[in-house]
């Protein structure tokens, strides 16, 4: 009979956290995630709103750019910067997803009921955030499945924050040719255009496109010279 666990296999227990490691101290006792985890986590929440209205202002312009509703032809023209890792960070599936993810499994793991219809991105990523703050100490303490939790928060944090911080790529991406026509021929010249900002200038024909409507209008062009090209190619 022995009742009493043996001291040898005794292991101070350790944060959750994958990679943190830290010993709990004696005042932590009973959680699962330690105190600067939790920190750290609060931290990062708090800032993912602020970083998804920095990513969805360039989204917004990109996908403006993308495909102006002009059938789905395979276009030859290179796409306007895509940034699509900007958006898919933004869209449904993207930071309000995980973060509804989250605030889901913690729901059920409190026995409450799921997450009531929050809206779209924008307006359900706050309510997210709240909602994860205000319970991350429930959490840290009594839910031992945080670990991978508090680590995919701090891979999301580390995703936005990398590119909303992003140098601009050295200069200059190309955009598409020039479709202005010259003498019954397009330009043809090379256009490139920051990828931080939404104004081109054609450097033969000195023509300018700046902001989201007109660069629509110079895709729908771009596309339209693709289109007669194959044409004629045909
Ligand atoms: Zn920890
Ligand atoms: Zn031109």
């Amino acid at each position: 009979m022995h009742d009493q666990p043996s001291l040898d296999g005794y292991e101070w227990p350790v944060c959750v956290t994958p990679r943190c490691k830290r010993q709990l101290w004696i005042a932590e006792a009973g959680r699962w995630a330690c105190r600067p985890c939790e920190d750290a986590t609060a931290t990062r929440i708090s800032e993912l709103p602020a970083l998804f209205r920095r990513l969805d202002t360039t989204a917004m312009l990109t996908r403006g750019a993308r495909n102006p509703g002009a059938g789905t032809t395979g276009s030859r023209t290179p796409p306007i910067p895509p940034r699509l890792d900007v958006l898919n960070l933004v869209g449904p599936g993207g930071i309000a997803a995980r973060l509804r993810d989250i605030e889901d499994a913690w729901r059920s793991a409190l026995s409450w009921t799921i997450a009531p219809w929050r809206g779209n991105p924008a307006e359900a990523i706050p309510h997210h955030a709240r909602f994860l703050t205000d319970n991350l100490l429930w959490a840290c303490s009594s839910y031992e499945s945080v670990g991978q939790d508090i680590a995919d928060l701090r891979r999301l944090h580390a995703q936005c924050k990398a590119l909303t911080e992003q140098k601009p790529k050295t200069g200059q991406v190309k955009i598409g040719l020039c479709p202005v026509q010259i003498d019954d021929q397009p330009c043809g010249t090379q256009l490139t255009a920051s990828t931080r900002s939404f104004k081109t200038t054609c450097p033969t024909c000195d023509t300018s496109w700046e902001g989201e409507q007109q660069w629509r209008v110079l895709r729908r062009a771009q596309e339209q010279v693709t289109a007669e090209t194959a044409q004629t190619a045909a």
